[in-house]
């Protein structure tokens, strides 16, 4: 077969199908005259609170500030307290971490399970101090963490829970009686959750947006004045607070492309569920598709090389076949240098061997719903042709 290129993601490619409807919801919020926190912010808080399965939905800025105002918004209601202790995976985006530090409270990172990359449950008793009082869960790489374990680990200890959603639009839980329902989507699990509609996002937008979910409408009113001046009504400022909201313009894009986010995951398991099948080589370690599948969204595929060095000529060998690769995330956030020197913060190098040696050892390789399924053949020959 003639060798065909796979980008790791072309945004351009992405929104390709949904071009005509794009360009018309555009043309309706140029034509509307109104463009911050009117009717398609209004519509589309309430589609994507509807789809997730939970009340309330706050249109905000970004993804770090749907994080950062969720959080603030409890300190607010004097829920939290700054110097309390927030538990957050270890292999995390910065992202979650910089919202915890950023509000006063203290990010206590903990070691994810080397196989479904996500917090290792087992770890969250001997992480927990007097001075912990939440766990902010983060559903790395599209795939659900253990929320029966989690929810129930909290309410033993009166913790609150938030979800990390940026990347795990549309994952979903069959529930066992311990949460009460049949089908819990991602961001309706805990005490509030905030979502990226960032543009490589699941769901992505042209431009930034975010969304705090909640079924708590003390909380969400919280959060809806903070992202606004700390404002209720205008010029009057109960808070100070940021300017964080979500434009008509995102909000009017993303309304049209929800309707197709189930399927655009489908596809993504459909790849997926290929690589793992097809994909045989022992230099390389496969993620697990979760029992249940529609747990995992798939937002990246991230495989495991054995050494820096492996990974360094895997990138290589796959740049030379014209196949795109990506780290998630190469420095894990202890390791960044926007946290050396706060001494008693973060632990320091050395004190969290597996998020150290995943972000080592990790990459990802190309999935999106718009890869073919020659594409796909050809990034699965490639793996497995690759030797060290
Ligand atoms: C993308 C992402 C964020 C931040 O979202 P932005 O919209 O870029 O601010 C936060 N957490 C995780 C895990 C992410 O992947």
């Amino acid at each position: 077969m003639a060798q065909i290129s796979v980008p790791f993601l072309d945004l351009k490619q992405i929104n390709a199908p949904y071009q005509a409807a794009l360009k018309q919801a555009c043309a309706d919020v140029v034509d509307s005259g109104w463009y911050i926190r009117g009717s398609f912010d209004e519509r589309f808080e309430r589609a994507f609170a509807d789809y997730c399965g939970v009340a309330h939905g706050v249109g905000v800025g970004n993804g770090l500030d749907a994080l950062t105002l969720m959080l603030r918004a409890e300190i607010e209601l004097g829920r939290l307290r700054k110097g309390d202790e927030i538990l957050v995976p270890s292999n995390t985006y910065i992202a979650t971490v910089l919202a915890v530090s950023a509000v006063g409270l203290v990010p206590v990172l903990v070691e994810p399970d080397e196989k479904s990359y996500n917090m290792d449950t087992a770890r969250l008793n001997s992480a927990c101090s007097s001075k912990t009082r939440g766990i902010l869960v983060v559903h790395l790489y599209g795939r659900l963490a253990d929320m029966n374990a989690i929810c129930q680990f909290a309410k033993s200890r009166n913790l609150l829970v938030f979800e990390d959603c940026a990347q795990a639009h549309g994952a979903e839980l069959e529930c066992d009686s311990a949460c009460g329902k049949q089908r819990m989507r991602a961001g309706s699990f805990g005490d509030a959750a905030a979502y990226s509609f960032y543009p490589t996002k699941n769901l992505g937008a042209l431009g930034d947006a975010g969304m705090v979910l909640t079924n708590d409408a003390e909380l969400a009113d919280v959060v809806r004045a903070l992202a606004n001046y700390g404002s209720r009504k205008k010029y009057v400022n109960d808070y100070k607070g940021v300017n964080s909201r979500l434009d008509e313009m995102q909000a009017a894009l993303l309304l049209q492309k929800l309707p197709h986010l189930d399927s655009v995951n489908e596809r993504r398991r459909q790849i997926a569920a290929r690589y793992v099948n097809e994909i045989h080589n022992p230099l390389i370690t496969l993620p697990e598709i979760p029992v249940n599948p529609k747990e995992h969204v798939w937002h990246v595929f991230t495989i495991r090389l054995q050494s820096e060095s492996a990974r360094d000529a895997f990138v290589k060998y796959l740049e030379n076949r014209g196949i795109g690769t990506l780290i998630f995330y190469p420095i894990p956030p202890h390791l960044q240098k926007a946290y050396a020197g706060e001494v008693g913060t973060l632990p320091a190098a050395g004190e969290l061997p597996i998020a150290e040696s995943m972000a080592k050892t990790v990459i990802s390789i190309p999935m999106n719903q718009v890869l073919t399924d020659e594409q796909v053949t050809q990034v699965v020959e490639a793996l497995n042709e690759f030797s060290c």
